[in-house]
């Protein structure tokens, strides 16, 4: 059988041989199988990272997958954002990655897609049920193999148009950004210096997180180093960026988006941008002040997809590095895009990337703070903060846990979807004050907990 536990809410996951095995990859391609079957639908897309357990993982769920009647195009060993291409390129009904992506070698996990959509939360629980009753549909699939890089790196490099060369890092973790980015960047004409950019299973040089600044600190000595203008980095299976400055500094996720959504509402006035609930005030602020609609959204590559799909919305992003562009693009979460994107905008001045937020207002937040609480417990710990500030009177909103806005700041506490923990982030326009807002929301937490 199979263990429950690594049907996340977003992904499956879990450390190979403890709780994923060959076994368990067999059962998920029948269940993912049957599950696109019963809708009618009967092709699949398959790649994998570079994990080492990955070929064997993928192959058993070949098997269980052709068993049920459906044909799988496998591409190989690729990035994230090259499967949901493929599913595009394809028109495949579904597709599925396995990968673990930032984690440690010792994980694997598998991404299932429903078109470019996510098979996530419930929809991914029904493929856990169908796996745990055993009623698999039957027949005989084909697989077919085919590498489908050359094709996307071509698609990439066309849509992309730079106003002079670039000097960029790209440290690619040795996940599967790697073989991608700084080709791409070299067919446009960049001067490109490789970190880490063949893909290693192991990860002997850093987790390729590139949100964590201890990980990011190797690229941004090497930037400071070399005096090139920017460093990017790429999270193990290449769905999420970082970026460090010309100074080594490091840009987190939501001045990131700032720098996107000033260049694509010079280009697009007045459009509608989503962002989720962790990120500054100064991103929501200078959407407003640009002409441009924020929507605060939840947390979750998965949610941000869909919504941006619902409101027909082009461009969204989140703290975490993910971000989504269909303006120009295909509207999935593709860090080896993004990059390209952002090194055109580097290319249209020759300031420094330092300057590009100079004019912000200075805020002192703090990172994700993380406050353990069982999985039982969480989502109703939330819910009475939530509803105690709301009866006090607060400005609060509630789309993904309680976000409480002050006229200098803001504190948020959300149930984490993925762990067993509560999630804070808080910020002002001072420390004294960013550290009164964490007082009082810490203060309600802890009555509750
Ligand atoms: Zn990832």
């Amino acid at each position: 059988m199979i263990n429950p536990q690594v049907f996340r809410q977003y992904d499956i996951r879990g450390i190979v041989d403890e709780d994923l095995n060959e076994e368990s990859y067999y059962l998920i391609g029948k269940g993912f199988g049957t599950y696109l079957r019963r809708r009618g639908l009967s092709t699949i897309a398959l790649g994998g990272d570079a994990r080492l357990s990955t070929p064997a993982l993928k192959k058993a769920f070949i098997q269980g997958a052709l068993e049920t009647g459906c044909n799988i195009s496998d591409i190989g060993i690729v990035a994230t954002p090259v499967l949901y291409y493929a599913i595009w390129k394809l028109g495949t009904d579904g597709g599925a990655m396995v990968t673990a992506s930032h984690n440690p070698s010792q994980y694997n996990g598998c991404k299932l897609n429903l078109g470019l959509g996510s098979v996530y939360a419930e929809e991914l629980q029904n493929v856990l049920k169908i796996i745990q009753a055993g009623e698999f549909a039957t027949g005989r699939g084909e697989l077919a193999c085919l590498n489908i890089d050359e094709d996307y790196i071509g698609y990439i490099v066309s849509g992309i148009k730079l106003e002079r060369p670039v000097q960029v890092i790209v440290d690619g973790g040795n996940g599967m950004g790697g073989p991608y980015l700084p080709e791409i960047l070299r067919r446009l004409d960049c001067e490109v210096i490789e970190m880490y950019c063949e893909p290693d299973g192991t990860f002997p040089n850093h987790h390729p997180d590139p949100t964590i600044e201890k990980y990011m600190a190797d690229l941004s000595r090497a930037v400071v180093a070399a005096e090139y203008e920017l460093g990017i980095g790429l999270d193990g299976d290449g769905d999420r960026i970082g970026v460090v400055d010309e100074k080594g500094r490091m840009l987190v996720g939501d001045q990131i988006l700032n720098i996107l959504a000033r260049d694509y509402l010079a280009q697009n006035p007045g459009k509608t941008i989503i962002a989720d609930v962790k990120c500054s005030k100064n991103l929501y602020d200078d959407i407003r002040k640009r002409g441009g609609i924020p929507m605060m959204y939840k947390t979750g590559h998965a949610n941000i997809k869909m919504k941006m799909k619902e409101e027909g919305v082009e461009f969204a992003g989140e703290m975490s590095g993910h971000v989504f562009l269909a303006d120009r693009y295909l509207g999935f979460d593709d860090a080896i895009y993004v990059s390209a994107r952002f090194i055109e905008i580097v290319s249209k001045t020759k300031a420094p990337v330092s300057s590009y937020l100079a004019d912000q207002p200075k805020m002192y937040n703090t990172p994700e703070i993380h406050i353990k609480c069982a999985d039982d417990r969480k989502f109703e710990v939330v819910a009475q903060v939530c509803n105690e500030f709301k009866t006090e009177g607060y400005d609060v909103n509630d789309i993904d846990g309680a976000r409480i806005t002050f006229s200098d700041g803001w504190g948020l506490v959300r149930a984490s979807n993925t762990t067993p923990v509560l999630v804070t982030r808080y910020e002002a326009e001072s420390e004294a004050r960013m550290n009164e807002i964490r007082e009082l929301v810490e203060g309600k937490i802890n009555k509750y907990l």
